[in-house]
């Protein structure tokens, strides 16, 4: 199974997808629309929701974790500003989605996920899929992954009380955070720019992402 096999049966229906969901909303990023009208959601999504996988939607991927919404994906994609030559961290790989996304646009993705299961899954993926610049670390991420530091970029992809004060330190000089950041039971993507010693803020769309635990996160 590559990527170019599984383009051919699902490819009317991300086309379908970009064009309805985010295109007609405002997405315009070229890189993003590219990126999401080739990467097989469907995989991501497993078996069970093979049927819904392209729908406008959060799906169940077991573990009480769930993929986000294309939507939301495209958005925060968007956010982080990506360039072909980006380092990226994930936090929070769940079904491997949205790290597959950020990998069809940037040099290289790095991503963290607590639930061990979750983890050996999405590598499974990713090897089938021959995607070959993502690195996947089962722990906490809310510590970062100091060895691979520094990022141009970071992606929380669970709901944050703030961003923890280790991602801030290894995010390089001119980063962007995207998150969720809010109480448990909901959020708005904050975007963070740092420009040197200043850090500028700004909220964008309203959101509910599942908690993300761990030391500079919630408790579990
Ligand atoms: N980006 C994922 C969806 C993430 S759901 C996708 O595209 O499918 C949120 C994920 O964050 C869950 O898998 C959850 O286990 C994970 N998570 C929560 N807290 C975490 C932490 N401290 N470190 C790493 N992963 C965490």
């Amino acid at each position: 199974m590559t990527l170019d096999d599984n383009r051919d049966n699902f490819s009317d229906k991300r086309e379908e997808m970009v064009n309805i969901q985010l295109i007609r909303r405002g997405v315009s990023d070229d890189a993003v629309l590219r990126a999401m009208r080739h990467c097989p959601r469907h995989i991501f999504a497993g078996p069970a929701n093979e049927g819904r996988a392209y729908a406008d939607m959060a799906l169940d991927i077991g573990q009480h974790q769930t993929i986000s919404q294309p939507y939301m994906v495209a958005v925060m994609t968007e956010l982080l500003e990506l360039s072909k030559t980006d380092k990226v961290l994930e936090i929070g790989t769940g079904s491997g989605y949205q790290a597959a996304v950020l990998s069809e646009i940037v040099l290289r993705v790095c991503t963290v996920e607590r639930i061990e299961a979750l983890a050996i899954e999405a590598r499974r993926k990713f090897t089938d899929l021959e995607y070959r610049n993502i690195d996947v670390k089962i722990a906490d991420g809310t510590i970062g992954w100091l060895e691979e530091a520094p990022f141009d970029k970071i992606i929380i992809t669970a709901a944050a009380p703030d961003i923890p004060a280790p991602l801030l330190e290894q995010l390089g000089q001119r980063g962007i955070v995207v998150a969720p950041v809010g109480d448990r039971h909901s959020q708005s993507l904050l975007k963070l720019v740092k420009d040197g010693s200043q850090i500028h803020k700004s909220y964008h769309v309203p959101c509910v992402f599942v908690p993300l635990l761990g030391k500079y996160g919630w408790d579990s």
